[in-house]
């Protein structure tokens, strides 16, 4: 057979090597090698070349794409509680309470937990600077938290900020407390968010149980995510050596900040108890944190004029070579692409979990086609597997990426698949753009589960069904906001009370950690490569494509409606919400009703190619045929382009999308039709008009333009 079909072996050959190939002790074999040394962003050179040899070897072409990017590195850092002594007479003396140790303890049993020890903790694009003053406890610093202080009058300005993990992506509680003149943030993993696996149930701390080892230190990226991904000197277009480079303020705090761990918290915590009010005398979200038993009442401060907090931060700043590794197989059609991506780079030698569960699962994935390759295959649309770079600092490797090939990717590419953590739990977890909905879900069904509770249960069936929307915080950000490539993120992960905590960013997501705790048989390192191959494969291989226009249909139809909940809420007028919406909605049910003739229109194609029996003779009817074809998939493959907007969102043109963004305060959760929702909140009337009137057109001509013979 020819085009439309894939040739070499049948597709049900092909999801049989798919399913059978990927070997969970191979998968710890590449787990051990990607976690055995140090690999931050711009210093793994070595492991892409490794991962480039390996899938070359595997049989995929590949090629090293780099851009020169501009980031931090650590050179030190200290921070100090400082006591004012009362005892002397002349001029005032400070001295030393406690020196926060700023380090992960180095364990035995962990044999990679000591191998960054050179390396200070510190955060992705955090300013150097070296703050005095006293500091206030700001619960998880969302945009909602600080609003609360400053309407208590709780004095913000001048002072630095002790603030919780948690809620909302760290770089925009810093740029929150920057925005209100605070001088410095310092950012703590609470126990009190591990729910019930914690030392205070009883559990033993890791190595020797599995609640949180009191020394773990998150790290991370404190650029502000929701404004722009990507290197912050170039947004829209790529880091090639040479091109002008922009002001960063925008971009990145100009305010210093340091992670520490709870171990390290304790004394400042406590130091504020008896000053300022309690943090349960405020809203429920509020609630204390999990060191009551220690002797923490969590008081908001500010602290006491006898003491203050001594906050050191020095970072360098370069602009440094980093290297995204790219494998292609080409189809037989030419510009219809599935887009495959991990991100490498992790912020610790480690990073059993993040990311390089899922880079041993691709390494998986890749040799698995491989071996269809071997016994044959030429698979009908072209697959590129993308081994990003500099995920952690910033989506850096594929936001540049997508800014360099974008005419390619916009005009050729059908999908991106993204899969960052692998595995670090028992749950499956989706995030996706409604197009992909169907086909998540029918291959779901083909995999089956490492838990079971009746034998023969597959993923799909032991699934809680939950589709989350498409927010920031990994590498499809780009494809997805500012491509308009419907995407999806998967992985294992989830936690409940017998869920080991996942030392996120800390050097004990380590491998000694992943073999004892996380995923010690490697079964779900197993199961995400067969479900990432099987998805690329249906995706890749079925004549007609596999969207659902009807999802994005109901997708949009929720949406619209949780925005005039938002709107009704925040105080508009029924009849003038009613008023506002009422076009939207007819737009949205012109919309739904060219999705359902689109999708029965490529069902039938699907049907009348499989049940082809037209003669040979009649070679005029089958080219009609094939044609017919060729054009449901093309616009499949560009209706999500039909929702992007070319001058982007209000005060972050980067986003192009209008349906999906990052929240503009969450930054990891998304929101949807952020423009009404933004203008809601700021209670921007003609804001929101505005918004409506872009997704009114929008939908309008996307089902016009879906209905077009
Ligand atoms: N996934 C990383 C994080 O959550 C990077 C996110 C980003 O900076 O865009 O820290
Ligand atoms: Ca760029
Ligand atoms: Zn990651
Ligand atoms: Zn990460």
């Amino acid at each position: 057979t020819s085009w439309p079909y894939s040739s070499g072996i049948s597709y049900e050959q092909l999801v049989e090597i798919l399913r059978e190939t990927p070997d969970r002790e191979q998968a710890r074999e590449w787990s051990r090698y990607y976690t055995s040394g140090p690999h931050l962003a711009g210093k793994n050179l070595s492991q892409a070349l490794w991962t480039k040899e390996r899938w070359e070897e595997f049989g995929v072409k590949s090629t090293i794409v780099d851009y020169d990017i501009y980031a931090n590195y650590p050179l030190g850092h200290r921070l100090v509680l400082l006591e004012k002594s009362s005892e002397k007479e002349e001029g005032e003396e400070w001295t030393a309470k406690y020196e926060a140790s700023l380090q992960e303890d180095v364990l035995d049993s962990d044999p990679t937990s000591g191998l960054d020890d050179s390396i200070p903790t510190f955060h992705g694009y955090s300013a150097s600077g070296n703050v005095t003053a006293p500091y206030v406890f700001v619960n998880y610093g969302t945009y909602a938290d600080f609003e609360e202080l400053q309407n208590r009058n709780v004095s913000l300005s001048g002072n630095i900020a002790l603030v919780k993990y948690g809620g909302v992506f760290r770089g925009l509680k810093v740029k929150r407390a920057q925005e209100l003149g605070m001088l410095g943030v310092v950012m703590y993993s609470d126990p009190g968010d591990d729910g019930e696996v914690t030392e205070e149930k009883g559990l033993k701390a890791y190595p020797d149980g599995p609640a949180r080892n009191p020394s773990s230190v998150q790290r991370g990226s404190c650029q502000f995510l929701s404004f722009a991904p990507g290197d912050p000197t170039t947004p829209g277009y790529p880091s090639k050596p040479g091109v002008p480079r922009q002001p960063v303020d925008h971009a990145i705090p100009s305010i210093p900040s340091l992670p520490i761990s709870y171990a390290d918290a304790l004394p400042l915590l406590k130091a504020l108890n008896g000053h300022g009010p309690k943090a349960d005398s405020y809203p429920s979200s509020w609630h204390q944190g999990g060191l009551g038993y220690k002797g923490v009442d969590y008081n908001i401060g500010p602290s006491p004029p006898s003491l203050a907090l001594n906050l050191v931060n020095e970072q360098e700043y370069i602009t440094t070579p980093m290297w995204n590794v790219i494998g292609i197989i080409n189809g037989t059609i030419p510009d219809e692409v599935i887009v495959l991506g991990n991100h490498r780079d992790a912020w610790i030698a480690g990073g059993a979990g993040d990311p390089n569960s899922g880079s041993a699962a691709f390494n998986e994935v890749i040799r698995s086609f491989g071996k269809a390759l071997e016994s044959g295959w030429k698979p009908l649309r072209t697959i590129v597997f993308a081994s990003w770079d500099g995920e952690e600092y910033g989506l850096l490797g594929s936001t540049e990426w997508v800014e360099e090939f974008l005419p390619w990717l916009s005009a050729s590419t059908v999908a991106y698949l993204n899969v960052d953590v692998g595995t670090k739990g028992p749950h499956f977890e989706a995030a996706a753009a409604p197009l992909l909905n169907k086909v998540l879900k029918e291959t779901l069904q083909l995999i089956q589960s490492p838990n079971q509770t009746i034998p023969g249960q597959t993923i799909g069936d032991v699934w809680n069904k939950r589709i989350a929307t498409m927010g920031s915080g990994s590498d499809f950000t780009a494809f997805q906001d500012f491509a308009g490539i419907p995407s999806l993120d998967i992985g294992f992960g989830g936690s409940d009370a017998h869920t080991p905590i996942y030392h996120y960013h800390s050097n004990y997501d380590s491998e000694a950690w992943m073999e004892e705790y996380g995923d010690p048989s490697f079964a779900y390192h197993e199961a995400i490569a067969k479900v990432w191959a099987v998805l690329a494969a249906r995706l890749a291989e079925t004549p007609v494509l596999q969207f659902s226009a009807l999802e994005y249909a109901k997708g949009l139809g929720g949406y619209v409606e949780s925005v005039k909940r938002k709107a009704r809420d925040a105080g508009f007028a029924e009849e003038k919400t009613d008023d506002i919406f009422r076009e939207l909605d007819t737009a949205v049910s012109h919309f739904h009703f060219s999705a359902t003739v689109h999708d029965e229109l490529a069902k039938k194609l699907l049907h009348d190619l499989y049940h082809n029996d037209i003669p040979w003779w009649k070679w005029w009817q089958k080219l009609q045929l094939y044609y017919a074809v060729r054009k449901v998939n093309t616009k499949y493959k560009l209706l999500e382009r039909k929702f992007l907007y070319p001058e982007g969102l209000d005060g972050r043109p980067w986003f192009k999308h209008i349906v999906f963004a990052p929240g503009k305060w969450t930054g990891y959760a998304g929101a949807t039709f952020p423009g009404m929702v933004e203008g809601i909140e700021d209670d921007d009337e003609v804001g929101v008009k505005k918004w409506v009137g872009i997704a009114e057109k929008a939908l309008t001509g996307a089902a016009d333009w879906l209905a077009e013979e």
